[in-house]
Protein backbone atom coordinates (compact mmCIF):
# COMPACT_ATOMS: atom_id res chain seq x y z
CA UNK A 1 0.00 0.00 0.00
CA UNK A 2 1.57 3.19 -1.02
CA UNK A 3 0.89 5.78 1.94
CA UNK A 4 1.01 9.55 2.21
CA UNK A 5 3.25 10.94 5.24
CA UNK A 6 3.71 13.60 7.00
CA UNK A 7 5.82 14.35 10.89
CA UNK A 8 3.13 13.25 13.09
CA UNK A 9 4.52 15.44 15.58
CA UNK A 10 3.74 18.61 13.23
CA UNK A 11 -0.04 19.25 13.45
CA UNK A 12 0.65 21.95 10.39
CA UNK A 13 2.16 19.19 8.64
CA UNK A 14 -0.25 16.40 9.13
CA UNK A 15 -3.24 18.90 8.36
CA UNK A 16 -1.81 18.95 4.58
CA UNK A 17 -2.72 15.01 4.74
CA UNK A 18 -6.47 15.31 5.47
CA UNK A 19 -6.00 18.60 2.59
CA UNK A 20 -4.26 16.61 -0.12
CA UNK A 21 -6.97 13.35 0.42
CA UNK A 22 -10.17 15.31 1.88
CA UNK A 23 -10.22 13.12 4.73
CA UNK A 24 -12.62 14.10 6.40
CA UNK A 25 -11.31 15.34 9.91
CA UNK A 26 -13.07 13.05 12.45
CA UNK A 27 -11.11 10.07 10.83
CA UNK A 28 -7.62 9.40 13.00
CA UNK A 29 -4.24 8.05 11.46
CA UNK A 30 -2.13 5.49 11.72
CA UNK A 31 1.22 6.96 13.44
CA UNK A 32 4.25 4.91 11.53
CA UNK A 33 7.51 3.96 13.84
CA UNK A 34 10.93 2.53 12.65
CA UNK A 35 12.13 1.61 16.48
CA UNK A 36 10.49 0.73 19.72
CA UNK A 37 12.07 3.84 21.06
CA UNK A 38 9.94 5.85 18.56
CA UNK A 39 6.70 3.81 19.92
CA UNK A 40 7.69 5.43 23.37
CA UNK A 41 7.72 8.60 22.12
CA UNK A 42 3.83 8.40 21.22
CA UNK A 43 2.43 5.72 23.41
CA UNK A 44 2.32 6.43 27.33
CA UNK A 45 1.47 2.65 28.34
CA UNK A 46 2.60 -0.63 26.33
CA UNK A 47 0.95 -3.62 28.09
CA UNK A 48 2.46 -7.10 27.51
CA UNK A 49 0.13 -7.64 25.38
CA UNK A 50 1.43 -4.74 22.96
CA UNK A 51 5.26 -6.35 23.47
CA UNK A 52 3.69 -9.93 22.43
CA UNK A 53 2.09 -8.58 19.24
CA UNK A 54 5.11 -6.44 18.58
CA UNK A 55 7.60 -9.23 19.24
CA UNK A 56 5.34 -11.63 17.54
CA UNK A 57 3.99 -9.21 14.51
CA UNK A 58 6.24 -6.34 14.17
CA UNK A 59 7.18 -5.08 11.29
CA UNK A 60 4.00 -6.03 9.73
CA UNK A 61 0.61 -5.03 8.96
CA UNK A 62 -0.71 -4.86 12.72
CA UNK A 63 -1.31 -1.60 14.12
CA UNK A 64 -2.01 -1.28 18.05
CA UNK A 65 -3.85 1.60 19.99
CA UNK A 66 -2.31 2.26 22.86
CA UNK A 67 -2.71 5.44 25.38
CA UNK A 68 -1.02 8.11 23.89
CA UNK A 69 1.23 10.92 25.10
CA UNK A 70 0.53 14.36 24.56
CA UNK A 71 3.62 15.73 22.65
CA UNK A 72 1.06 14.00 19.35
CA UNK A 73 -0.89 16.40 18.32
CA UNK A 74 -4.86 16.61 18.55
CA UNK A 75 -5.21 16.15 14.87
CA UNK A 76 -3.42 13.32 14.26
CA UNK A 77 -6.10 10.81 16.48
CA UNK A 78 -8.81 13.80 16.10
CA UNK A 79 -9.03 14.43 19.94
CA UNK A 80 -8.87 10.58 21.60
CA UNK A 81 -6.88 9.86 24.25
CA UNK A 82 -5.29 6.87 22.53
CA UNK A 83 -2.75 6.74 19.16
CA UNK A 84 -2.67 3.94 16.73
CA UNK A 85 1.42 3.07 15.67
CA UNK A 86 2.45 0.62 13.66
CA UNK A 87 5.87 -0.69 12.08
CA UNK A 88 5.84 -1.21 8.57
CA UNK A 89 7.43 -4.16 6.68
CA UNK A 90 8.93 -2.00 3.92
CA UNK A 91 12.21 -1.29 3.40
CA UNK A 92 11.97 1.82 1.91
CA UNK A 93 9.17 2.82 4.15
CA UNK A 94 11.27 1.88 7.47
CA UNK A 95 14.23 4.10 5.95
CA UNK A 96 12.29 7.08 5.93
CA UNK A 97 11.24 6.93 9.06
CA UNK A 98 14.56 6.87 10.26
CA UNK A 99 15.68 9.44 7.92
CA UNK A 100 13.34 11.76 9.02
CA UNK A 101 13.90 10.75 12.75
CA UNK A 102 9.90 11.27 13.67
CA UNK A 103 7.21 9.10 13.95
CA UNK A 104 5.18 9.61 10.46
CA UNK A 105 1.61 10.30 10.14
CA UNK A 106 0.09 8.56 7.23
CA UNK A 107 -2.82 6.93 5.13
CA UNK A 108 -2.99 5.56 2.06
CA UNK A 109 -2.02 7.67 -0.74
CA UNK A 110 -5.58 7.87 -2.40
CA UNK A 111 -8.33 10.18 -2.63
CA UNK A 112 -10.95 9.64 0.63
CA UNK A 113 -13.43 7.08 -0.30
CA UNK A 114 -11.68 5.83 -3.30
CA UNK A 115 -9.62 2.62 -3.52
CA UNK A 116 -7.05 2.01 -1.46
CA UNK A 117 -3.56 2.27 -4.21
CA UNK A 118 -1.48 -0.68 -4.53
CA UNK A 119 0.89 0.76 -7.44
CA UNK A 120 2.62 4.44 -7.65
CA UNK A 121 0.33 4.75 -11.11
CA UNK A 122 -2.89 5.19 -8.56
CA UNK A 123 -1.04 7.35 -6.51
CA UNK A 124 -0.54 9.87 -8.88
CA UNK A 125 -3.97 9.07 -10.52
CA UNK A 126 -5.49 10.36 -7.47
CA UNK A 127 -2.98 12.77 -6.34
CA UNK A 128 -1.81 14.26 -8.86
CA UNK A 129 -1.43 18.30 -8.44
CA UNK A 130 -1.82 17.59 -4.46
CA UNK A 131 1.16 15.68 -3.12
CA UNK A 132 4.91 16.71 -3.70
CA UNK A 133 6.55 13.83 -4.60
CA UNK A 134 5.79 10.05 -5.21
CA UNK A 135 8.74 7.53 -3.85
CA UNK A 136 8.04 4.55 -6.61
CA UNK A 137 8.66 1.11 -5.25
CA UNK A 138 7.65 -2.37 -6.31
CA UNK A 139 3.80 -3.16 -5.84
CA UNK A 140 2.72 -3.92 -2.91
CA UNK A 141 2.53 -7.37 -1.84
CA UNK A 142 0.39 -7.78 0.63
CA UNK A 143 -1.98 -5.13 -0.71
CA UNK A 144 -4.58 -4.31 1.94
CA UNK A 145 -4.54 -2.32 5.02
CA UNK A 146 -2.94 -3.10 8.59
CA UNK A 147 -5.07 -5.09 10.78
CA UNK A 148 -6.15 -2.52 13.82
CA UNK A 149 -6.22 -3.83 17.34
CA UNK A 150 -7.17 -1.77 20.39
CA UNK A 151 -5.07 -2.96 23.44
CA UNK A 152 -6.87 -0.12 25.99
CA UNK A 153 -10.02 -2.55 26.29
CA UNK A 154 -10.29 -5.64 28.09
CA UNK A 155 -10.60 -7.83 25.84
CA UNK A 156 -9.05 -6.45 22.96
CA UNK A 157 -11.20 -5.35 20.17
CA UNK A 158 -10.24 -5.94 16.97
CA UNK A 159 -11.70 -2.47 15.30
CA UNK A 160 -10.62 -3.20 11.65
CA UNK A 161 -9.88 -6.17 9.91
CA UNK A 162 -6.49 -6.33 7.61
CA UNK A 163 -3.62 -7.83 6.21
CA UNK A 164 -2.63 -9.97 10.14
CA UNK A 165 -5.27 -12.48 10.14
CA UNK A 166 -7.64 -12.53 13.82
CA UNK A 167 -6.69 -16.09 14.21
CA UNK A 168 -3.18 -15.15 14.66
CA UNK A 169 -3.25 -12.38 16.80
CA UNK A 170 -5.52 -14.90 19.10
CA UNK A 171 -2.59 -17.39 18.83
CA UNK A 172 -0.01 -14.42 20.54
CA UNK A 173 -2.15 -12.84 23.33
CA UNK A 174 -5.41 -15.39 23.77
CA UNK A 175 -8.41 -13.46 23.27
CA UNK A 176 -10.17 -10.76 21.02
CA UNK A 177 -13.41 -9.29 20.41
CA UNK A 178 -14.67 -8.09 17.14
CA UNK A 179 -15.76 -4.49 17.78
CA UNK A 180 -18.78 -3.50 15.79
CA UNK A 181 -18.83 0.23 17.60
CA UNK A 182 -17.59 2.85 15.31
CA UNK A 183 -17.34 5.31 17.51
CA UNK A 184 -14.07 3.07 19.17
CA UNK A 185 -12.88 2.65 15.16
CA UNK A 186 -13.98 6.07 13.16
CA UNK A 187 -12.37 5.82 10.08
CA UNK A 188 -14.60 2.73 9.70
CA UNK A 189 -18.18 4.18 9.25
CA UNK A 190 -17.52 5.60 6.34
CA UNK A 191 -18.22 4.37 2.73
CA UNK A 192 -14.98 3.62 1.94
CA UNK A 193 -12.56 1.63 -1.23
CA UNK A 194 -15.33 2.50 -4.02
CA UNK A 195 -14.84 3.03 -7.31
CA UNK A 196 -16.33 5.25 -9.50
CA UNK A 197 -18.40 2.60 -11.20
CA UNK A 198 -21.46 1.76 -9.02
CA UNK A 199 -20.90 -1.78 -7.42
CA UNK A 200 -22.97 -4.29 -6.79
CA UNK A 201 -21.96 -7.50 -3.82
CA UNK A 202 -23.28 -10.79 -4.67
CA UNK A 203 -23.11 -12.85 -1.35
CA UNK A 204 -23.69 -16.58 -0.67
CA UNK A 205 -23.22 -19.84 -1.83
CA UNK A 206 -20.77 -20.18 -4.28
CA UNK A 207 -23.23 -21.77 -6.87
CA UNK A 208 -25.76 -19.63 -6.21
CA UNK A 209 -23.86 -16.57 -6.75
CA UNK A 210 -22.44 -17.56 -9.92
CA UNK A 211 -26.09 -18.22 -10.85
CA UNK A 212 -27.31 -15.11 -9.08
CA UNK A 213 -25.18 -13.09 -11.27
CA UNK A 214 -25.32 -14.63 -14.51
CA UNK A 215 -29.16 -13.42 -14.36
CA UNK A 216 -27.78 -10.04 -13.48
CA UNK A 217 -25.85 -10.19 -16.34
CA UNK A 218 -29.01 -11.16 -18.44
CA UNK A 219 -30.98 -8.07 -16.77
CA UNK A 220 -28.07 -5.61 -17.45
CA UNK A 221 -27.29 -6.67 -21.20
CA UNK A 222 -31.07 -6.27 -21.63
CA UNK A 223 -31.04 -3.25 -20.01
CA UNK A 224 -28.25 -1.86 -22.59
CA UNK A 225 -25.53 -1.54 -19.51
CA UNK A 226 -21.62 -2.39 -19.91
CA UNK A 227 -21.12 -4.62 -16.55
CA UNK A 228 -18.30 -6.08 -15.58
CA UNK A 229 -17.43 -8.48 -12.96
CA UNK A 230 -14.99 -9.51 -10.12
CA UNK A 231 -14.94 -13.10 -9.65
CA UNK A 232 -13.06 -15.59 -8.05
CA UNK A 233 -10.61 -17.85 -9.85
CA UNK A 234 -13.63 -20.78 -9.39
CA UNK A 235 -16.15 -19.12 -11.01
CA UNK A 236 -14.72 -17.00 -13.71
CA UNK A 237 -14.71 -19.16 -16.23
CA UNK A 238 -18.63 -20.02 -15.99
CA UNK A 239 -19.41 -16.25 -15.84
CA UNK A 240 -21.12 -15.07 -19.49
CA UNK A 241 -19.19 -11.61 -19.46
CA UNK A 242 -16.13 -10.20 -21.44
CA UNK A 243 -15.09 -7.52 -18.69
CA UNK A 244 -14.15 -9.88 -16.37
CA UNK A 245 -10.78 -9.41 -13.35
CA UNK A 246 -9.93 -12.68 -11.54
CA UNK A 247 -9.34 -12.11 -8.10
CA UNK A 248 -7.59 -15.49 -6.96
CA UNK A 249 -9.10 -18.61 -5.33
CA UNK A 250 -11.43 -19.22 -2.79
CA UNK A 251 -8.74 -21.45 -1.11
CA UNK A 252 -5.68 -18.45 -1.81
CA UNK A 253 -7.08 -15.33 0.25
CA UNK A 254 -3.85 -14.05 0.46
CA UNK A 255 -3.79 -13.50 -3.70
CA UNK A 256 -7.04 -12.34 -3.46
CA UNK A 257 -6.03 -9.54 -0.94
CA UNK A 258 -3.28 -8.94 -3.09
CA UNK A 259 -5.45 -8.25 -5.96
CA UNK A 260 -8.42 -6.87 -4.38
CA UNK A 261 -7.79 -3.07 -4.98
CA UNK A 262 -6.35 -3.29 -8.39
CA UNK A 263 -9.80 -5.09 -9.41
CA UNK A 264 -11.89 -2.09 -8.13
CA UNK A 265 -9.66 0.11 -10.14
CA UNK A 266 -10.22 -2.11 -12.75
CA UNK A 267 -13.89 -1.47 -13.04
CA UNK A 268 -13.34 2.03 -13.54
CA UNK A 269 -10.03 1.47 -16.42
CA UNK A 270 -13.15 -0.55 -18.36
CA UNK A 271 -14.99 1.90 -18.52
CA UNK A 272 -18.26 -0.12 -17.36
CA UNK A 273 -21.64 1.17 -16.67
CA UNK A 274 -21.65 -1.28 -13.61
CA UNK A 275 -19.45 -3.63 -11.80
CA UNK A 276 -20.27 -6.92 -10.06
CA UNK A 277 -18.59 -8.69 -7.34
CA UNK A 278 -18.61 -12.17 -6.02
CA UNK A 279 -18.64 -12.05 -2.31
CA UNK A 280 -17.87 -15.56 -1.57
CA UNK A 281 -14.40 -15.39 0.22
CA UNK A 282 -15.01 -16.98 3.51
CA UNK A 283 -14.33 -15.15 6.34
CA UNK A 284 -11.08 -16.61 7.71
CA UNK A 285 -7.71 -14.98 7.76
CA UNK A 286 -7.00 -11.96 5.23
CA UNK A 287 -10.97 -13.05 3.83
CA UNK A 288 -12.37 -11.36 6.91
CA UNK A 289 -10.99 -8.02 5.53
CA UNK A 290 -11.44 -9.06 1.84
CA UNK A 291 -15.12 -9.16 2.58
CA UNK A 292 -15.13 -6.16 5.03
CA UNK A 293 -13.65 -4.17 2.15
CA UNK A 294 -16.07 -5.53 -0.84
CA UNK A 295 -19.18 -4.76 1.43
CA UNK A 296 -17.92 -1.02 2.00
CA UNK A 297 -17.00 -0.47 -1.62
CA UNK A 298 -20.34 -1.78 -2.75
CA UNK A 299 -23.50 0.59 -2.85
CA UNK A 300 -25.56 -2.49 -2.90
CA UNK A 301 -25.65 -6.10 -1.44
CA UNK A 302 -27.72 -8.95 -2.46
CA UNK A 303 -27.85 -12.44 -1.54
CA UNK A 304 -28.24 -15.29 -3.53
CA UNK A 305 -29.20 -18.36 -1.64
P1 LIG B 1 -6.44 4.57 7.17
O1 LIG B 1 -5.33 5.52 7.40
O2 LIG B 1 -7.46 5.08 6.21
O3 LIG B 1 -5.94 3.19 6.85
O4 LIG B 1 -7.23 4.48 8.53
C1 LIG B 1 -6.65 4.30 9.76
C2 LIG B 1 -7.72 3.75 10.63
O5 LIG B 1 -7.14 3.40 11.88
C3 LIG B 1 -8.80 4.76 11.01
O6 LIG B 1 -9.75 4.86 10.02
C4 LIG B 1 -9.34 4.17 12.29
O7 LIG B 1 -10.32 3.21 12.01
C5 LIG B 1 -8.11 3.53 12.90
N1 LIG B 1 -7.54 4.39 13.94
C6 LIG B 1 -6.53 5.27 13.84
N2 LIG B 1 -6.27 5.84 15.01
C7 LIG B 1 -7.14 5.32 15.90
C8 LIG B 1 -7.37 5.50 17.29
N3 LIG B 1 -6.65 6.34 18.00
N4 LIG B 1 -8.36 4.79 17.85
C9 LIG B 1 -9.09 3.93 17.12
N5 LIG B 1 -8.91 3.71 15.82
C10 LIG B 1 -7.95 4.39 15.21
MG1 LIG C 1 -7.07 4.59 3.47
Amino acid sequence: MYGLGADALNSDAVAKIFKAKNRPADNPLIVHVSCIEMLNMVAREVPPAAEDLMTSFWPGPLTIVLKRRSIVPDIVTCGLDTVAVRMPAHDTALALIKEAGVPIAAPSANLSGRPSPTRAEHVINDMEGRIDAVIQGEESRIGIESTVIDLTVKPPALLRPGGLGLEDIIEVIGEAEVSGDPLRSPGMRYTHYSPKTRLVLVEGRRECVLSGINRLLQKYREQGLKAGVLASKESAPYIECNAKYVLGSVNDLEEVASRLFLGLRFLDEADLDIGIAEGVFPEIREGRAIMNRLRKAAEETLWSG
